[in-house]
């Protein structure tokens, strides 16, 4: 049986280490502070935040809701952006994408302070990732990193293939694991026959967001394989297409009217993998966990203490 790279655990691990860092920022100047811009009512959006600011509490990081309406400018955006960088106790400033259609969000992220990045989004630091300067690194990507270091399973001198290449998961992914020596081929829509190319893999990042998709014949036996993908089914015509040949998630289906799929598909990967992380409990905690990470790096950064 392939090893379960327990995402939940790592994670707890990560906030335990966390713990004694926050306690002497406290003590010597004061809590981080990390700011959220949630504009609108996404409701998936309203969960991320809502878990984002459920951690900050858990850890003593201040934390901070900026709620402009679903309505808001592009402006009056940027208005918010600006009075978080400006103010002193703020260390993480983080807009919740994504944006309503009609802001530029392209524009909202330059305004960031990259100092205040803990998304690790802003062109600054995507320069300092790619030249492998310090820096806060994208949360998801960074989270993958851990759970391999923190598991043991040896990068320097694999294979890896990362299929995605959005700024916020794949590029970033691949940069870090070719910082970590691996030998990277990043794949996407247009790569051509995507199978052999991921077969070539002894570890397969999975970051496209097509439920299941990564199947058997993606995987090659013994690899390691990362699934980034989550996606919420709801609808019972997707649901019997993508689940009809994996029973126990049509049950969750049953059950609870929703179910949540990775990009892999969660039988054929027990029987090829040598080690992967599930969905949930995978890589999903870890996103959290590495924003929280990076916001205390951010005050210790700014209060002098490193
Ligand atoms: P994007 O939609 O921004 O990017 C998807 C990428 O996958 C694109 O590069 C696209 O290629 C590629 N792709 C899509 N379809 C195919 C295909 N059939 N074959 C090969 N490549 C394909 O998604 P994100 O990177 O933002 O997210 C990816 C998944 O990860 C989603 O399920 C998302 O929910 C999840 N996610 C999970 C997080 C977590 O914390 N666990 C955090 C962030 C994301 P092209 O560029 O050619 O269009």
């Amino acid at each position: 049986m392939p090893e379960i790279l327990d995402g939940n655990r790592v994670r707890d691990e990560i906030k335990s280490e966390l713990r004694p860092r926050i306690a002497s920022l406290t003590a010597q100047k004061r809590a981080p502070g990390l700011a959220v811009v949630l504009v609108g009512n996404n409701p998936a959006s309203e969960i991320y935040v809502r878990n984002k600011i459920k951690t900050c509490e858990e850890l003593g990081i201040c934390s901070q809701t900026l709620r402009p309406p679903q309505s808001a400018s592009t402006e009056e955006v940027l208005a918010a952006v600006h009075e978080l960088n400006a103010r002193d106790e703020i260390d993480g400033i983080l807009v919740q994408l994504p944006l309503p259609p009609q802001v530029d969000a392209k524009r909202v992220l330059l305004a960031i302070d990259p100092a205040k990045d803990v998304d690790g989004l802003h062109p600054y630091n995507v320069g300092c990732l790619v030249a492998g300067l310090p820096g806060p690194r994208a949360c998801t990507p960074a989270g993958i990193i851990e759970l391999l270091k923190r598991y043991r399973l040896p990068i320097a001198g694999k294979r890896a293939a990362v299929v995605g290449r959005s700024d916020i998961v794949g590029k970033p992914a691949a940069f870090l694991l070719l910082h970590e020596h691996a030998t990277v081929t990043i794949c996407h829509s247009k790569t051509p026959d995507l199978p052999a190319v991921c077969r070539e893999a002894d570890i397969l990042v999975a970051a496209l967001g097509k439920p299941a998709m990564i199947t058997g014949e993606f995987i090659r036996p013994g690899a390691v394989v990362i699934d980034v993908g989550t996606t919420r089914i709801e609808d019972r015509g997707q649901a019997v297409r993508v689940l009809h040949n994996i029973p126990e998630k049509m049950a969750a289906f049953e059950k609870r009217g929703f179910v949540l799929m990775g990009d892999v598909h969660p039988v054929d990967v027990v029987s090829k993998a040598s080690a992967y992380t599930p969905v949930p409990g995978g890589v999903g905690p870890l996103t959290i966990a590495m924003l929280m990470v990076n916001t205390v790096a951010s005050a210790e950064h700014r209060c002098g203490l490193c």
